[in-house]
């Protein structure tokens, strides 16, 4: 086993939107001595991952972007997904980051040494690294899961899961099934119809779906947003107060939430003229409990000649395909799972161990708790990106991921600049704060009585914010100290660091 003999100021997990935009934010900040780890050999994380057909954001690409990165040449209003990987990739060479990238590294847990307020990263090589704050940025939904269904291990043909495409395998002319009807699904679906001989939908629950106007960005916006890069900010806050609106119909189930629902019923109406496929894809829970589905050609789609949607449960997969509960057996080539993730409710999938020998994985046990979704008291220093109840169910993920950097930045900068040992967020803090979030949680569509990934199998939601992006930055930009137990370190230090900015856009 290497030991290390660098302590960095700061480590990084996940060189994915949010790792890089930590690293842009802390250089920024006149961090400098700081390292990222990712497992993989290439920038992007969910958007290096997903490359599936038909891939691409289900948020405007002006929103689904940081505010401090801009790229006024966007090709679409929602970008594919290899555009938004190489807008990643972009950010990372203009602010010189590649460079701190350590690739290929895969981190298998984190051990706080109070001590030396020093977190040991641990990696599935012999390497351990040494950092006196840790910023784990990998991204909700890192990992994919392969689902529960019987016999699927029996099965003969091509197995396909939709975040791990395999482009080398050729649909043209072959029988295929997709398992799902998720927001991956919807992207993949009418893509695959276009060149399978036959593609079978199996619909466990049908989702809301409402129209995604999506338009090629016209050459003038893109000249404009090059020249006036406030025209780009103003089109983002139009976007940013659109979105923040419709909080009051899918966060809090509301009057309003019928409107969606009358939304997306009108868009199954327009788009779906069979009254028995009408039926079929009705959803029977309210908008927003589960995540919105955003496609303008999904419905169009299953009404191919070539398509077939399957409402009859899955009993269990053969070496030849997919048998239905009503004993008819499907003959397939191939078959896609658009099944979604293997979602840690309960912390990150690798060990955490904190102050006295505490495991996160056991005080997670039964769901995750946080302050302000980003610090775990008893695990000082340590900062989780899109953490605990800081999902949104209405607005850009990426407008509250730059909230939670600029937390973390401010208090990474407190615990260097005060050369502190550590700095954590005291228990009673974090109680209060947990029972506000859960108490204003159950006025939410998320707890509706719906079957989501944002509930654990009890149905506590450790995932998600109840509220307005805007309150959510609100809390994000209110760091107080006072909140904490600040510890200082026994060794006096000189003043860290210059605090000159040393990056460029
Ligand atoms: P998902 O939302 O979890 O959907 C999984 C689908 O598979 C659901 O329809 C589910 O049915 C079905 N399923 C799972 N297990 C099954 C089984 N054993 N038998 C039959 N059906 C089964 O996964 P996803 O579509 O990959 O999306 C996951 C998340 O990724 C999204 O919520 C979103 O946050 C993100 N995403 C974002 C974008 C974007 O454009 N920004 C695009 C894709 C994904 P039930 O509904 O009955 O469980």
């Amino acid at each position: 086993m290497t030991m290390p003999n660098h302590t960095y100021d700061t480590l990084i997990v996940g060189a994915g939107f949010t790792g890089i935009g930590a690293a842009i934010k802390l250089a920024e900040a006149g961090v400098d001595d700081f390292v990222i780890l990712d497992r993989s050999d290439r920038i992007g994380g969910t958007w290096r991952d997903n490359t599936y057909p038909g891939a691409a954001c289900d948020i405007p690409s002006l929103l689904y972007s940081f505010s401090f990165v801009k790229n006024p040449t966007w090709s679409r209003a929602y970008s594919p997904a290899g555009e938004i990987r190489q807008h990643i990739e972009d950010m990372a060479d203009a602010f010189d980051v590649r460079r701190r990238i350590r690739f290929g590294v895969e981190v298998n847990g984190l051990e706080f040494g109070e001590a030396d307020g020093v977190w040991i990263v641990k990696t599935t090589g012999s390497k351990r690294f040494r950092a006196k704050t840790v910023v784990l940025a990998s991204g909700p939904l890192p990992d994919h899961k392969w689902p529960d269904i019987r016999g699927l291990e029996t099965y003969e043909g091509h197995k396909i899961h939709s975040a791990r495409w395999d482009h080398g395998y050729d649909f043209a002319g072959k029988r295929v099934a997709v398992i799902g009807t998720g927001a991956s699904a919807v992207q993949i679906i009418p893509e695959l119809v276009k060149h399978a001989e036959f593609v079978k939908v199996f619909q466990r629950t049908p989702g809301w779906v409402t129209p995604r106007l999506d338009v090629a960005m016209p050459a003038t916006a893109q000249t404009l947003f090059t020249k006036v890069p406030a025209v780009q900010q103003l089109a983002r806050q139009i976007l940013f107060w659109g979105h923040e609106a419709s909080a009051t119909a899918l966060v809090w189930d509301s009057p309003l939430t019928g409107l969606v629902a009358r939304l997306g019923k009108a868009h199954l109406r327009r788009q779906v003229k069979d009254p028995w496929m009408r039926r079929q894809l009705t959803p029977d829970f309210t908008p927003g409990c589960k995540r919105m589905l955003v496609s303008s050609d999904y419905y169009p789609a299953l009404q191919q000649d070539n398509c077939k949607l399957i409402d009859w449960p899955i009993a269990t997969m053969s070496p030849v395909g997919i048998r239905t509960s009503d004993g008819v057996e499907h003959h397939l080539d191939a078959v896609v799972f658009a099944t979604g993730y293997d979602v840690h409710l309960t912390g990150p999938p690798y060990p955490i161990t904190g102050i006295g020998g505490r495991s996160l994985a056991d005080e997670w046990a039964d769901g995750a708790r946080a302050y302000k979704s980003i610090q775990a008291s008893g695990y000082p220093n340590l900062f989780f990106m899109t953490g605990p109840n800081s999902g949104p169910g209405h607005n850009s993920l990426l407008v509250y991921v730059e909230g939670q950097i600029d937390y973390a930045v401010r208090a990474i900068t407190t615990v260097l600049d005060e050369n502190l040992r550590y700095l954590d967020v005291r228990e009673e803090v974090q109680q209060r704060y947990n029972e506000r979030i859960q108490k204003r949680l159950t006025k939410t569509t998320w707890m509706t009585g719906c079957n989501s990934w944002y509930l654990t199998k009890d149905g506590f939601n450790a995932s998600m914010f109840p509220g307005f992006a805007t309150q959510y930055l609100r809390q994000m930009r209110d760091f107080r100290f006072g909140d904490y137990q600040a510890i200082a370190r026994d060794t006096p230090q000189s003043k860290r660091r210059s605090r000159a900015v040393t990056t460029s856009a």
